[in-house]
């Protein structure tokens, strides 16, 4: 753990323009609310920002979605032809009506170790996520989890599992995706019997083997920021390495953007314009207790629209 906090206090060195952009920024949002605009801007969310929020009334949330700002989703809850209970054709329908368009959608198959013997049936379950997913359009599917990857070979199977994935949703007209939390930047060894969370163990990080055994015409990377930096790594120093991987983000803080002070969104967005990222979606877990889901997307929202960096 001191190793993180170490690195949380380095990052805050790269964060501090950062930082004063985020005061500026509140400053004017004091000022200039009128002016927020999303003009060239396609904001995305992940509806598991919205927790519970949303199933209480889904075509009233998603329609203020669209009123805050939003244009894009990015769905979680898939199971069996459903988005948490609902039909996804439903689902899309009440998303269109909002004004929304549904481009991405997070999966996990129902088990977290991958092995010769269950491999066909994880392939038989991405099959049926894709028929389901191309019915409705998506232009992504993205796994979130992180699969057992206790060594390197482990961790070269899952990626092989991956590119399988990738070739499934290929076929349905689909880009696969991976996206990572923090122990994705877990170190590992050949014939290694787990991984190890420090950054000056010896082995390979877990992500860069995903990166440099999937194949990049089947697999791209979906890098959440927040968790990047909790991982005790440079969003943006991943970004220029891998500029043709890593082609979709999550834009998270520790609640609402831009308050914590510990990610820097300017740098990030002028990489992201820098290799061509057109897609990207806020997340938010936790907000302080007295406020809902909702308010705290809709000021995620707001902050992106009042930044000047936000461009795409
Ligand atoms: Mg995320």
């Amino acid at each position: 753990m001191n190793n993180r906090r170490e690195f949380l206090r380095n990052v805050s060195l790269f964060t501090a323009a950062g930082l004063l952009a985020g005061k500026v920024g509140s400053v004017q949002a004091a000022t200039s609310a009128t002016t927020a605009t999303t003009a060239g801007k396609v904001i995305g969310l992940q509806t598991y920002s919205l927790f519970g929020e949303l199933y209480k009334d889904v075509p009233g949330v998603l329609k203020k979605l669209k009123q805050g700002g939003y244009s894009t989703l990015e769905l979680a809850g898939y199971g069996n032809g459903k988005i948490n209970g609902i039909d996804m054709q439903e689902f899309k329908k009440m998303a269109e009506d909002a004004g929304l368009k549904i481009t991405s959608s997070h999966v996990n198959p129902p088990v977290w170790e991958y092995t010769t013997s269950n491999v066909g049936s994880i392939k038989d379950f991405w099959k049926k996520t894709a028929d389901d997913h191309a019915r409705i359009g998506t232009k992504y599917v993205v796994q979130p989890g992180l699969p057992q990857t206790r060594s390197v070979e482990e961790t070269q199977y899952v990626a092989e599992v991956f590119n399988e994935a990738g070739k499934i949703m290929k076929a349905a007209g689909i880009q696969f995706g991976y996206h990572n939390h923090d122990r994705e930047f877990s170190h590992v060894v050949p014939g290694g019997k787990g991984s190890v969370f420090d950054r000056g163990a010896k082995g390979d990080v877990i992500y860069d083997l995903f990166i440099k055994s999937t194949d990049p015409s089947l697999v791209v990377f979906e890098m959440d920021v927040y968790w990047t930096v909790m991982g005790q790594n440079d969003p943006v120093s991943y970004m220029q390495k891998y500029p043709d991987r890593i082609r979709l983000l999550h834009i998270k803080d520790r609640h609402v953007l831009g308050q914590s002070g510990m990610m820097n969104f300017e740098t990030i967005f002028n990489q992201a314009i820098k290799n061509g990222i057109k897609d990207y979606y806020v997340e938010l877990e936790g907000m302080p207790s007295g406020k809902t889901q909702l308010e705290g997307v809709l000021a995620c929202c707001d902050y992106l629209k009042k930044a000047r960096f936000v461009k795409i």
